[in-house]
């Protein structure tokens, strides 16, 4: 079950960022601690935990079904909505996976350029993956409008962002797929 976890979060991985032969085999090299039970999910750079050096750390919660929430990143387009979604526990697995792998990636770890540690790199990764993998999940998931800016004392209050400007990332996020 778990080699089947992680082949898959590795196959998306790889296709996203364009990754060779080579570069898979670094990416599989990286050393996963799995925990069972609720928590943050982690990429650690340094040796700590008994491993000699950068690892992954995956939390799933108990139970067959738990709470999947992303990060809010205004350039991902979507988001869970506040209570989450609800998803298989395996899935829950593999969607934390292709997170810390492309925090793995960014930092280098296949041998590719170090770039900006951002989750909104690893968020738009775990929603294209939910995307492809379970399109029942990804449609619960809410557009993200940006959050109106504070009226100036004195001017009239500035009309709402539309909510087009929020389906528009979401359509432009979706045909670059
Ligand atoms: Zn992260």
């Amino acid at each position: 079950m778990k080699r089947q976890i992680v082949r898959e979060a590795i196959d998306f991985v790889c296709e996203q960022e364009a990754l060779s032969a080579e570069q898979r085999r670094a990416l599989e090299a990286v050393p996963i601690r799995w925990r069972r039970r609720r928590g943050a999910s982690r990429f650690y750079l340094r040796a700590v935990h008994g491993f000699a050096g950068p690892h992954i750390l995956i939390s799933v919660g108990r139970g067959s079904v738990v709470r999947w929430h992303t990060y809010r990143r205004v350039r991902a387009g979507l988001v869970t909505p506040p209570e989450g979604v609800p998803v298989a526990a395996a899935l829950h697995a593999r969607i934390a996976l292709v997170h810390e792998l492309t925090h793995a990636v960014q930092h280098g770890m296949c041998g590719t350029p170090r770039r900006r540690y951002s989750e909104v790199e690893t968020t738009a990764n775990e929603i294209e993956f939910v995307r492809r993998v379970a399109p029942e999940v990804h449609v619960r998931l809410v557009p993200i409008e940006k959050r109106r800016a504070k009226p100036r004392e004195g001017t009239r209050e500035s009309r709402p962002v539309s909510r087009w400007a929020g389906l528009s990332v979401w359509l432009r996020a979706l045909l670059r797929a």
